[in-house]
């Protein structure tokens, strides 16, 4: 970033001359996601608001205003770019560091935590490549079945501080980390039952005594989790503000939902972001990506009866410009050579023609209607899925093939999109196309199922009403990969009647039918009817809140990626795309309208909505466009 950017850093404490006073700085990082060099892997642009050598120039200004600080990660660094990919496709065991583990090591943390993608790769590979780590990793939630080590539940920290008049004095910093409990769920397929997970709030009962008896004055969690509610419920996945309600910690770290506090919400009303607390406890949740980092002062009183906090001040230090010329980027260059020689080879193979598309392909408006950039997916999945349906006897059932937008939008502020115009389709292309590392799975179920399937993903949007004009479509906490688009079937959407389920995947109730049996058409209503269903491997295990996947029995997994399955569906071919699938439509509404927002280049595609009119409706922030959906 430019280095006249100023730094929004937290007001300076004010010491009492009387007392012994100091202050100490939490710098904070979460989902990460293998980003190194400032550069946007699905754009191929370069961008200053991404990656951890960017960021470390501004850790560096940070850590340099204050006598004190610590550096922490909160997780979700091992997986999410085509570099993430590389590494783990590499040889079993070379040696050699894992790049994104020696790229930390070399921007200093004092501790980390693991989050749900570090186990995307598998257990050995997860394992091999903490052994690179030069800091202390831990996680109080996640264990290994066989009993071997993972990592350690918590963490103390001897430091010393240097006090508001020049004297040191020792301190024990109290490091716990916590995941989501869905990871045995969400990468069953990968970890075939290797580890076993805890509650968030059972774990913290069980180790936060341990942790302060082992003798921490503070007490901070790495939480790879979201905020949530403040009232513990069974499995909760974002869990960071029940957390803060035990007591007991004196500074949570969040993340997971990409989400940045402080900030706007919505959020539980125990959250506070004028001061930057949940529960009273200080928090923050640093964007994603490296796109902003999390800064939690604690003003402390040394007394004889040791630490306390007496104060804090909780701010984020954003990225600033988003988009400056690449020549502006400052980065650190340690971190930087870590990820240069993966970078270019990633980059060149990106470059790879993989097939030709006669139509262009964009995911504006996928979560409006079945479109190509889903259809695409939808085809390479049954492509992939026919043979093996054929050996298993099992042709003669329905198949249907279920797809979810991963570059529509989304909750890290960045609304990204797919944008692939007529012409050659590029490696780089099906990294826009579909950014997760997941195989496809083959399920066997009954239509009953699919109808809960299709209201799971109906409740994305919010229920609407005709006095409303410019209500939000979209529930903000429902993410675009959790919005399928079963393929094979052609139904209907009312989001005039109230959801299923909430965005957390709870049932609301479950009376509530946006997708009545009426508006399925082509498939047979009876409820007993089995379908085969083609998805990935994170949702045919439940994941994003499908309990209906959970209903049914995987026939067959890949370990391939999708992406692949993609590529070999192309076959260095011409696909014609003409009309996607009907797919699905909104219940006609007439009179209701609802805005959301997309990413700028969606205004020159307003026409391509058939059966619905979009309009303009503002411009909320540079390269964002909100547009009104008359349904
Ligand atoms: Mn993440
Ligand atoms: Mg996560």
């Amino acid at each position: 970033m430019d280095s006249g950017e100023p730094v929004q850093t937290c007001r300076e404490f004010a010491f009492d001359a009387t007392r012994h006073q100091s202050q100490l700085r939490i710098i904070a990082t979460s989902d990460l996601h293998h980003h190194i060099l400032p550069f946007d892997y699905l754009t191929g642009r370069a961008d200053a608001s991404v990656g951890l050598a960017a960021a470390a120039v501004r850790i560096r200004a940070l850590r340099g205003k204050v006598r004190n600080a610590l550096l922490f990660d909160n997780g979700d660094f091992l997986q999410g770019t085509p570099l993430s990919d590389t590494v783990a496709a590499r040889a079993a065991d070379d040696g050699r560091i894992h790049p994104f583990i020696a790229a930390m090591n070399a921007a200093g943390y004092d501790a980390g935590t693991l989050g749900n993608h570090e186990f995307n790769f598998g257990l050995d590979f997860l394992l091999r490549s903490l052994r690179g780590a030069a800091f202390p990793i831990v996680c109080c939630n996640v264990a290994r079945v066989d009993g071997g080590p993972l990592c350690p539940p918590f963490v103390v920290l001897d430091r010393r501080i240097v006090m508001a008049d020049g004297a040191h004095e020792p301190i024990r910093i109290g490091v716990i980390g916590f995941a989501p409990p869905q990871i045995s769920q969400w990468d069953s397929v990968t970890l075939g039952g290797a580890v076993v997970t805890t509650e968030i709030v059972a774990a913290a009962r069980r180790h936060l005594p341990a942790l302060r008896a082992a003798g921490a004055d503070l007490v901070v969690a790495l939480c790879h989790s979201g905020f949530g509610p403040a009232e513990p419920a069974p499995a909760m996945e974002n869990a960071a503000v029940s957390l803060a309600a035990l007591g007991g910690i004196d500074a949570v770290l969040a993340g997971h939902t990409h989400q940045v506090f402080p900030g706007q919400g919505p959020w539980d009303p125990a959250v506070d972001p004028e001061n930057g607390t949940i529960c009273g406890v200080p928090a923050v949740m640093p964007g994603a990506n490296g796109s902003h980092l999390g800064v939690i002062d604690l003003h402390l009183d040394r007394s004889a009866s040791g630490w306390a906090v007496t104060g804090h001040c909780v701010c984020l230090d954003g990225p600033g410009d988003a988009d400056p010329p690449r020549a502006v980027i400052r980065t650190d260059p340690a971190i930087s050579r870590m990820g240069t020689a993966l970078h270019a080879q990633v980059v060149r193979e990106q470059r790879q023609t993989v097939g030709q598309t006669a139509q262009a392909i964009h995911s504006h408006f996928a979560r409006l209607r079945a479109d190509r950039s889903l259809q695409l997916v939808a085809d390479a999945q049954c492509a992939a899925a026919r043979p093996i349906i054929a050996a298993l006897g099992l042709g003669h059932l329905p198949v249907l093939s279920a797809v979810a937008p991963f570059n529509c939008g989304g909750q890290t502020g960045r609304q990204g999109a797919v944008s692939i115009p007529p012409g050659p389709i590029s490696r780089r292309n099906l990294d826009e196309l579909y950014p997760f590392p997941n195989g496809l799975s083959i399920l066997r179920l009954r239509m009953a199922a699919v109808a809960d399937w299709l209201e799971r993903s109906a409740s994305q949007f919010r229920t609407l009403r005709a006095d409303d004009p410019d209500q939000p479509l979209f529930d903000p906490d429902f993410p675009p990969y959790c919005a399928d688009t079963l393929f094979g079937l052609d139904y209907r959407i009312d989001p005039t009647l109230p959801p299923r389920f909430s965005a957390a995947g709870d049932v609301i109730a479950r009376s509530n039918r946006r997708v009545g049996p009426e508006l399925i058409a082509g498939l047979p209503a009876d409820p007993a009817q089995e379908v085969i269903v083609l998805t990935n491997s994170f949702r045919a295990s439940g994941g994003g809140g499908y309990h209906a996947a959970k209903a049914g029995r995987i026939l067959h997994s890949t370990t391939e990626p999708l992406r692949d399955l993609i590529a070999a569906h192309l076959g260095r071919g011409t696909i014609e795309m003409a009309a996607p699938a009907a797919g699905w439509s909104f219940a006609p509404a007439p009179g209701v309208t609802a805005v959301f927002d997309a990413a700028g280049a969606a205004a020159a595609h307003l026409d391509q909505l058939p059966d619905r009119r979009l309009s303009v409706a503002g411009r909320p922030a540079p390269g964002t466009v909100r547009l009104r959906l008359h349904l």
